[in-house]
């Protein structure tokens, strides 16, 4: 297809083309009839596996082929019965996997659905946030840094963007794009600088473009063709498992092979032997293990999601339960973002800010008295610059609500944008200085954005005489070594520096009491550096005056913060704020304690080498003044301490050190693109409380992990060792065939499952944080898998041999041993659900699925042998009263002892060791 040459056009040709609107963007009813004809913006995947191919899949397993082999044998020898039976439990073992696996995938689905990436447009004269697969040519698209484009278009107006072109065209290097020039139709892409494109990054600045290609229309759909869907990363438990799988495969069919050969050297039938060692290989085989960890990992995720914590990468949940430090951004995160302005400096005045909120209800004082602002210059023109120098807006939103009488309209305020910006909006409001009164008379031409690194952002306004002012704002240190001059009421003064003292001295006094602070200043400039805005305009500025805003801590922090403390995470604050206000609110959150703790400020880190970095950084848990490529540095310091580092970031140029950090966390209300995808973990609330509970849920899927693995292994023992023992002591076969394979789907199946979604232990964060390398198998449970593997084989072969040599019944024999290794795990299942503490402590009701599972399978297992049917199909024959009493004590006496503990130790639940962060 010839493709059009966007960049060869002027914004106006393409917005005229694709009949948009520069202000107001499309209409509903046209985005409507342009997905019609355009379809959504999606590169085509590949096509899904059908369901039931993944059915048949379940069956690919060599040992099921083997005994389906062997049952089609056993059929045709005439065994109509066992051979159903076989394929019956065969097909119910598979359903369950089918459903276990299905479910997985549905939760893995819904997460990523839940990371799709969005889009700012313009529609219907509005600014929306909407799904990135909803764009279609002729949006006009919203572009900051940070973001990722999800469609090509063509510029329309930019301010200072760069954008990094390496997932197209292999260069690296960020690109500054333009708008208003026309390329030759033959440049090649990488020189197309009025056009962005899909799958590239915004690196800085700001900027509109005009979608002109979606989905497979796009260049990277032209290249890619077809895009497959990404392969889901093992987590390293998983290919552990995998590896350990491999061995225990080899190990049971070794035992299989054994049980074979001796029964057959005792005169059993071969083909009974065979069936009988297959049946075993098949149930004992914990080849299922990998899968059940990703079931479990995945059911893990899903709960993390209704804490608001949505997990991007697998492998980050185990790692979760590792962390032993967060480093987390304080705006937003660990505070409110909730701005409202408390105290404003200007023309050696200090000013007091009544109000709360965005409410633009509330005054202005000075020496307790209301100003007066068309009397106040110094004031009206701090608040004009703070009001002006903004890329929010101040919203009014108006309720009615029905009266019986009248209606009653009440009307509430809220920002569009960052709050820090509409704090000063609404500070200005409270005097009646409005921002959208005054861009009314002037012309906004140019803007240098705001950057972390810079601390600062400036804006140029044109009035109708044609006069170019520059208005700055940003962090008091920056700006102020840009000022050369001081605003009073009777015009602009030299900056002494007695100034300079009292500035310092007002912002150090703001900060301490947990103010975040912003300086504004403003200048002339002339045509030509206003026409060729950069940085390098900000200089020789008029400084205008102070404003100091209040952000409280989010409440739910503080408990989240004793919590971490307990759980040996430390909690470290990194801002790009002052150090006087990053300390105070440290303080109030419990984070810094002067006696213990240090807070260095970016300056100090630039000063410091590595060693010096790493003598001190255990004890730093304040970091201000910082910019993005310091957090790299503070993420590797820790790393090389041996600590497991969860890191939240924002902006596009945290991706860095999000990457770095074992669990990088970004913020999905105010995180950028870029940001959420170098990210294992998006925050949907940007709360620090979601990565504690996160952490949590992190500790508790891997205990639930270590709790069915504990079940499945020690029960698989108990099976193989009843059959091995047996046929080394001579005994006669001690299970029928179907009855392995029974033994192997009622326990299996449904309990292992419920353990996989076992409550959290209550004192799951009260013990230090695992070891990434530890074993899964360690802190004793090997010793618990092969002790109690051992006890289930033992107790199945005593009752075996009780019942065989003193009743002389080998069919009963059989079936009171059936019935011994069914309830000997039934039983087992609960002591699972703790390590250190007793079932009787955790109570049997705070985990209802297994509870049913037990019952269930119970049932089951009580059908089989009472019901004549299949009594007759799985040859048992019904127990006496002392035969289950024989049954049912030898099976639950774990249990009673539990029980005894219980009631003698009557001890408070064993706390765990003390936490290694303080
Ligand atoms: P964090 O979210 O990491 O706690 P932060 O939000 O305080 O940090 P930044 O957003 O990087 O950090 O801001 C750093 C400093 O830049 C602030 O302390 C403030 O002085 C200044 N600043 C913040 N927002 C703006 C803005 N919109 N315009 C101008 N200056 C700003």
């Amino acid at each position: 297809m010839d493709r059009e040459k966007w960049y060869a056009r002027t914004p106006d040709e393409v917005v005229q083309f694709w009949q948009t609107s520069f202000n107001d963007g499309l209409t509903s009813t046209e985005v409507k009839t342009r997905l019609d004809k355009f379809g959504f913006n999606e590169l085509a995947e590949k096509e899904k596996v059908a369901w039931w191919r993944r059915f048949l899949a379940q069956f690919q397993d060599f040992m099921v082929l083997v005994l389906l082999g062997a049952t089609l044998i056993s059929a045709l020898l005439g065994e109509y019965a066992d051979a159903i039976t076989i394929l019956t439990i065969v097909l119910m073992n598979a359903l369950l996997g089918f459903v276990q696996e299905y479910r997985a995938e549905q939760s893995l689905a819904a997460l990523k659905k839940l990371a799709s990436p969005t889009a700012r447009v313009v529609r219907n004269g509005m600014v929306q946030q909407i799904p990135a697969r909803e764009l279609v040519p002729g949006d006009i698209l919203i572009l900051e840094a940070g973001d990722k484009l999800a469609a090509d278009g063509r510029l329309i107006d930019v301010h200072n963007m760069e954008v990094e072109e390496a997932a197209l065209t292999g260069e690296s290097l960020p690109v500054r794009k333009v708008a208003d020039r026309r390329f030759s139709e033959d440049v090649s892409l990488g020189d197309r600088k009025n056009m962005v494109y899909a799958g590239t990054s915004i690196v800085r600045g700001r900027g509109r473009a005009v979608v002109c290609a979606s989905g497979m229309a796009t260049e990277v759909g032209q290249i890619a063709g077809m895009i497959q869907t990404s392969v889901e990363e093992a987590t390293p438990l998983e290919k552990r498992l995998e590896h350990l799988g491999k061995w225990l495969v080899w190990g049971c069919l070794a035992i299989c092979l054994i049980v074979v050969i001796t029964g057959v050297a005792k005169g059993e039938s071969l083909f009974l032997m065979c069936m009988a060692g297959i049946s075993l290989a098949v149930a004992a085989i914990p080849e299922g293990l990998p899968a059940i960890v990703t079931v479990a990992l995945a059911l893990g995720v899903q709960r993390m999601i209704k804490q608001r914590a949505i997990i991007r990468k697998l492998p980050a949940v185990e790692t979760l339960g590792c962390t032993t430090v967060i480093c987390s951004d304080k705006t937003g995160t660990l505070t409110q973002n909730a701005m409202t302005v408390r105290q404003i400096f200007a023309d050696n005045n200090h000013y007091e800010v009544t109000g709360t909120g965005y409410d633009i209800k509330g005054n202005i004082l000075l020496n307790q008295q209301q100003v007066d602002i068309s009397k106040d210059k110094s004031l009206e023109q701090c608040l004009t610059v703070g009001a002006l120098c903004n890329n929010s807006a101040l919203k009014q939103n108006n309720i009615t609500i029905t009266g019986i009488w009248r209606d009653k309209t009440e009307t509430s305020w809220s920002i569009d944008g960052d709050p820090t910006e509409g704090a000063i909006i609404v500070a200005a409001a409270k005097v009646d200085i409005w921002q959208a009164e005054i861009e009314k008379k002037l012309r906004r031409v140019g803007e240098n954005p705001f950057e972390s690194e810079r601390r600062r952002m400036s804006v140029v306004y044109r009035d109708a005489n044609n006069n170019n002012i520059l208005y700055c704002k940003g962090a008091p240190d920056t700006i102020l070594d840009l000022c050369r001059y001081y605003h009073t009421a009777a015009g602009p003064t030299s900056l002494t520096a007695d100034h300079i003292g009292k500035i310092n001295a007002q912002n150090e006094q703001m900060a301490s009491q947990a103010l975040r602070v912003l300086a504004v200043a403003y200048r002339r400039l002339t045509p030509a550096q206003a026409n060729n805005l950069d940085e390098s305009a900000e200089k020789e500025l008029v400084f205008t005056g102070l404003i100091g805003m209040i952000d409280p801590p989010r409440e739910e922090v503080k408990a989240s913060i004793v919590l971490c403390r307990e759980a040996g995470i430390k909690t470290v604050m990194i801002t790009g704020d002052h150090k006087n206000t990053a300390i105070a609110i440290a303080q109030e959150l419990n984070i810094f304690k002067e006696s213990h703790h240090k807070a260095l400020t970016g300056k100090e880190l630039d000063a410091m080498s590595e060693n010096q970095l790493d003598a001190i950084v255990n004890s730093v848990t304040v970091y201000a003044r910082v910019s993005p490529a310091h957090k790299l540095r503070i993420v590797r310091a820790l790393k090389r301490q041996g600590h497991i580092v969860a890191m939240t970031g924002d902006g596009v140029n945290d991706a860095p050190a999000i990457k770095e950090a074992d669990i990088g966390v970004a913020m999905g209300l105010t995180g950028t693109d870029v940001t959420k995808e170098a990210s294992a973990m998006v925050l949907a609330d940007d709360n620090f409380a979601t990565i504690v509970a996160a952490v949590e849920e992190g500790r508790g899927i891997y205990e639930n992990i270590r709790k069915f693995i504990r079940y499945l292994l020690s029960c698989n023992i108990g099976e193989v060792l009843t059959m091995f023992l047996a046929a080394l002591l001579g005994l006669p076969m001690p299970l029928m065939p179907v009855q392995i394979l029974w033994v192997n789907l009622v326990t299996d199946g449904l309990p292992a499952m419920a353990l996989g979604i076992d409550p959290n232990d209550p004192n799951i964060m009260r013990r230090p944080p695992r070891h990434p390398a530890e074993s899964v198998f360690s802190r004793g449970l090997i010793r618990k898998i092969i002790g109690r593997g051992v006890q289930i084989g033992l107790s199945t072969l005593f009752v075996f041999s009780v019942v065989y040599y003193l009743q002389d019944d080998l069919a009963l024999a059989r079936t009171a041993a059936f019935a011994t290794l069914v309830y000997c795990q039934m039983f087992h299942v609960f002591d699972c659900r703790s390590e250190t503490t007793t079932i009787f402590e955790l109570k049997f009701t705070t985990n209802k699925y297994l509870l049913a599972a037990v019952t269930f399978s119970t049932i089951m297992q009580l059908s089989v042998m009472y019901i004549p049917f299949l009594s007759s199909i799985f040859a048992t024959v019904p127990l006496s009263l002392s035969n289950w009493a024989l049954v049912l004590t030898v099976s639950g006496w774990t249990l009673i002892l539990n029980a005894c503990k219980h009631i003698f130790r009557r001890r408070p639940v064993r706390r765990a060791a003390l936490p290694q962060n303080k």
